[in-house]
């Protein structure tokens, strides 16, 4: 890996603990307008992050505007149709969708980290440390790190977020996913999702170059045997359930309105922010990211660090509002009395379905999904979704 690996304590403009998408991407952005930062994560590059792997437009936009290029760089299967199913229903296919990309995080985040260390960052991977938040400030293995600010990208299981609110998530809010990967390549398989395969969330199944992940993933809290659904769920698809298992919490959209606390401000997962209904969750890693780091920029031009988590949690606005918008929708999606109406309206209607693909490409957001889904809907669910 570039950049070589760091050994020395010392001062940084800023420092990046995490080097997940979030992470990588607040480096990227931060190098860009001159900072020095300290890139640190527990992790030596390549590691293994629980995830599907799909990249949706929205995606491919954000990696673009901060690292460049077209695509990362790393095998990727490309897929522009996509077969629906609710609580074990076809719902219809999407052919000639906005395509999704489909890799394996193994080797993406490896590329993201590679890239930010090569612009520059200082290569703090493969250690850990206690943080002083007051610092801000990380007691390595190698000494001390301080910088005037710090944007913690560690993750759903977030330890800065455990330090400076007592816990990293809600668990009466958060969600989990089980996961497995299928080996060999398999060309012919669909693209698949699934709402309600598990209760209040949805199964996926994705095809990648050398595998397909399937899994599934919803509200912890309604489903009391997860793994009991992921056996019906690799038994509808044809697929063995005798494969390895893994499982990580999810946020689901259960954001920090506030991301963050004094001159350390959350990016990624660690600011819940992964929509409730798809799932996604790169996205709004690598938006966060750069996002904050910008904040970062602006406050350290004008020496004022502490106006840097106001600044930042302004610009996360459209992420949160969204957020807000798919909790609202999910209702309508997975609470049992309306159910009905919303497989009836998603079925029926090839508009719909492409709104919400293009939703998922990150070429419309859910305003207008919402409103598709009201002039289709009976107005009682129509009121129950909208607290109307
Ligand atoms: C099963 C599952 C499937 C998913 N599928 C998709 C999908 O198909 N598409 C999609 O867009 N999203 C998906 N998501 C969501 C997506 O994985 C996350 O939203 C995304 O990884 C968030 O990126 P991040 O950079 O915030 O965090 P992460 O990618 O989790 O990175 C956090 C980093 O912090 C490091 N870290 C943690 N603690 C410490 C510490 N104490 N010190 C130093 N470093 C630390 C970790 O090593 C890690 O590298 C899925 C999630 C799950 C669980």
């Amino acid at each position: 890996m570039t950049g070589g690996r760091a050994q020395a304590s010392g001062r940084f403009d800023l420092i990046v603990l995490g080097a997940g998408p979030a992470g990588s991407a607040a480096a990227m952005s931060a190098i860009q307008a001159g900072l020095r930062v300290a890139l640190v994560d527990k992790a030596r590059f390549p590691r293994n992050k629980l995830c599907g792997g799909g990249l949706t437009g929205r995606a491919i936009s954000r990696y673009r505007q901060t690292f460049g290029g077209t695509l990362p760089p790393v095998p990727l299967e490309r897929r522009d149709m996509f077969t629906f199913h609710a609580y074990g229903q076809p719902l219809g296919d999407s052919r000639d969708a906005p395509p999704l990309h489909l890799g394996m995080r193994y080797e993406l985040d490896a590329a993201l980290v590679e890239q930010a260390l090569a612009a520059g960052a200082v290569d703090f991977t493969g250690q850990s440390g206690g943080l002083d938040p007051d610092g801000p400030a990380l007691d390595l293995p190698g000494g001390r790190i301080e910088a005037p600010l710090m944007i913690a990208a560690d993750g759903v299981n977030s330890p800065t977020a455990r330090t400076l609110f007592g816990a990293a998530f809600d668990r009466a809010r958060i969600g989990f996913a089980l996961e497995v990967e299928h080996p060999g390549a398999d060309p012919d398989r669909p693209l698949r999702i699934d709402f309600g395969a598990a209760d209040w969330g949805y199964g996926w199944q994705f095809p990648k170059p050398r595998g397909t992940t399937v899994g599934l993933g919803g509200v912890m809290s309604r489903n009391a045997d997860m793994k009991a659904a992921l056996a019906r769920y690799l038994d509808q698809l044809g697929l063995p359930d005798t494969l390895p298992v893994k499982g990580q919490f999810l946020p689901f959209g259960d954001f920090r309105a506030v991301p963050g606390k004094g001159r350390i401000l959350l990016a990624g997962d660690a600011a819940g922010l992964v929509d409730p209904i798809t799932g996604e969750g790169i996205a709004h890693a690598l938006d966060s990211g750069a996002l904050a780091a910008r904040a970062a920029c602006r406050a350290l031009e004008d020496a004022a660090p502490d106006k840097a988590l106001a600044a930042y949690t302004h610009t996360l606005r459209p992420i949160h509002r969204g957020l807000r918008h798919a909790r609202l929708l999910r209702n309508l999606m997975f609470r049992e009395t309306l159910r009905p109406a919303f497989i009836r309206s998603f079925r029926s209607s090839r508009t719909l379905r492409g709104e919400y693909l293009r939703m998922m490409a990150g070429e419309t957001d859910y305003g207008p999904l919402m409103q598709k889904m009201a002039a289709r809907l009976p107005g009682f669910a129509w009121r129950a979704v909208s607290g109307t």
